[in-house]
């Protein structure tokens, strides 16, 4: 049955990896998204991204924290490796208009160049993959296919930059390169299943850490060649470490369990966050559906939210 558009509300969603536990940047982000989806009466779902760096009982972890925050999700999680036939599909369509190659490149290379969500700007490099196999003769492929070296297989993008916009960063021109779509061990890549999912779940908002701000022109223009509805973003800031780096769990106790340990309960976590989003006073103990009244986009803090596990 197709909804009418009058009553399609729109779904917003949390999609982890069930990597380890999650983090109070992770939680914060969560909350985000929640807050955004709620207050503008979308569902909201939970995705596990689990095609790749997955920790045994992760997933169960995380929603148990989602849920001891007050997060509620609507329908089952759906979990990426559950969804092979959708990538496939989608990666079919992009090979019947000749827009995929081969890409016989080391595995070190694809890693860094494109399947990772998270390329690392400090290393300098962006996460573009540089062409090398686009250009391959026949002769050149089938060489390359002797070898016995499995390829990936990489999107032939038309375009080198495409625009969104973000919710709050406003227009985002960014690099599209010849992502990988296929990854050389046969799973489908994160870029091309995030476009994919977020499209099947009928997902129209994408709130997520900002670190991904620069993967989502490539995601976009994908999303632009797959003929997909066009997401909204709303990418937010993550949570540093006082040297200024991405939160991690080394940093202390910065997980529900380790801060559990401390003494603290999810409430007093959820007040504390709400806190570092200007929601709440300090100490004060809230619940995320009485934050909806008080959640405004715009007045979001716009910095990383520098954390010092002492003061959790
Ligand atoms: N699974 C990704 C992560 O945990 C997030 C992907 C997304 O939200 O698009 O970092």
């Amino acid at each position: 049955m197709t909804i009418p558009a009058s009553l399609w509300i729109g779904a917003g969603r949390f999609a982890p990896s069930p990597s380890g536990d999650l983090h109070v940047g992770n939680l914060r982000t969560a909350l985000l998204a929640w807050l955004f989806a709620r207050s503008a009466g979308r569902t909201f779902l939970v995705r596990m991204e689990d095609l790749d760096r997955v920790a045994p009982g992760a997933d169960e972890a995380q929603l148990t924290d989602l849920a001891a925050i007050g997060l509620d999700w609507d329908g089952p999680v759906r979990y990426q490796s559950e969804r092979t036939r959708l990538y496939q599909s989608a990666i079919a369509r992009l090979s019947a208009h000749g827009l995929t190659y081969e890409c016989f490149c080391t595995r070190r290379e694809i890693r860094e160049a494109a399947s990772a969500p998270h390329p690392d700007p400090a290393s300098g490099f962006d996460g573009s993959y540089p062409g090398t196999c686009r250009k391959l003769s026949d002769t050149e492929i089938a060489g390359r296919r002797a070898t016995g070296r499995p390829s990936a297989l990489r999107l032939r993008a038309q375009v080198d930059h495409w625009t969104i916009r973000d919710e709050l960063a406003g227009a985002v021109t960014g690099r599209v390169d010849d992502v990988v779509l296929r990854r050389n061990d046969g799973v489908a890549a994160y870029n091309l299943a995030v476009v994919v999912d977020d499209a099947a779940q009928g997902i129209d908002q994408v709130v997520r850490g900002d670190d991904l701000l620069s993967a989502a022109p490539r995601q976009a223009y994908l999303a632009s060649l797959l003929e997909l509805a066009p997401v909204r973003y709303a990418h937010v800031p993550l949570a540093l470490n006082l040297a200024g780096q991405r939160l991690a769990k080394r940093d202390g106790a910065v997980t529900l369990a380790d801060l559990r340990d401390h003494g603290r309960t999810p409430e007093t976590v959820l007040g504390h966050l709400a806190a570092s989003l200007g929601l709440a006073q300090p100490g004060e103990i809230v619940t995320p559906g009485g934050l909806l009244a008080r959640f405004d986009p715009r007045l979001l803090p716009r910095g990383p939210w520098l954390v010092d596990p002492a003061d959790l």
